[in-house]
């Protein structure tokens, strides 16, 4: 099924199935909307929440190619919320305020695929969402 959507600023349409679904669960609203507006809408749609139970409750309807998971959040946190992903495969990056290497041994060790530490430069990100995204399809050709 292909569905034409139009982005925010209602002029430019997709077809909605070509596009890499990315999950943005970030409570730090400045930092998701940096996130979301460093990724181009041609290619990308984005899905935002700011809380670890919202967080939860869309990935048991909904798949996407990828997840941006900020680790401290509201409701339940990054290493909780892994839980709701693995069975998926759903390629994963940590969001990380703190330069702390627990957290990103943790986030790894729990089956993160990458980790960026805030803050970040859109180009970073960008290419470590590219690098994880061509790896999960990489797997994925080799399973099917
Ligand atoms: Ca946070």
């Amino acid at each position: 099924m292909q569905i034409n959507i139009a982005n925010n600023s209602g002029f430019y349409l997709a077809r909605y199935d070509t596009m890499i679904k990315v999950f943005i669960v970030e409570d730090e609203r400045p930092i998701a909307e940096l996130i979301r507006l460093s990724l181009p809408r041609q290619e990308y749609s984005c899905t935002m929440v700011y809380d670890g139970i919202e967080a939860c409750d869309m990935l048991k309807d909904h798949r996407f190619d990828l997840i941006l998971l900020d680790v401290m959040l509201p409701g339940a946190d990054g290493f909780e919320i892994m839980d709701y992903i693995r069975p998926s495969g759903t390629p994963v990056i940590f969001i990380t305020a703190r330069r702390d290497l627990n957290d990103r041994v943790r986030g790894l060790e729990l089956g993160a695929d990458d980790y960026i530490t805030k803050p970040f430069l859109p180009g970073e990100l960008i290419a470590r969402i590219k690098a994880n995204l061509r790896r999960s399809r990489v797997q994925e050709s080799h399973i099917n």
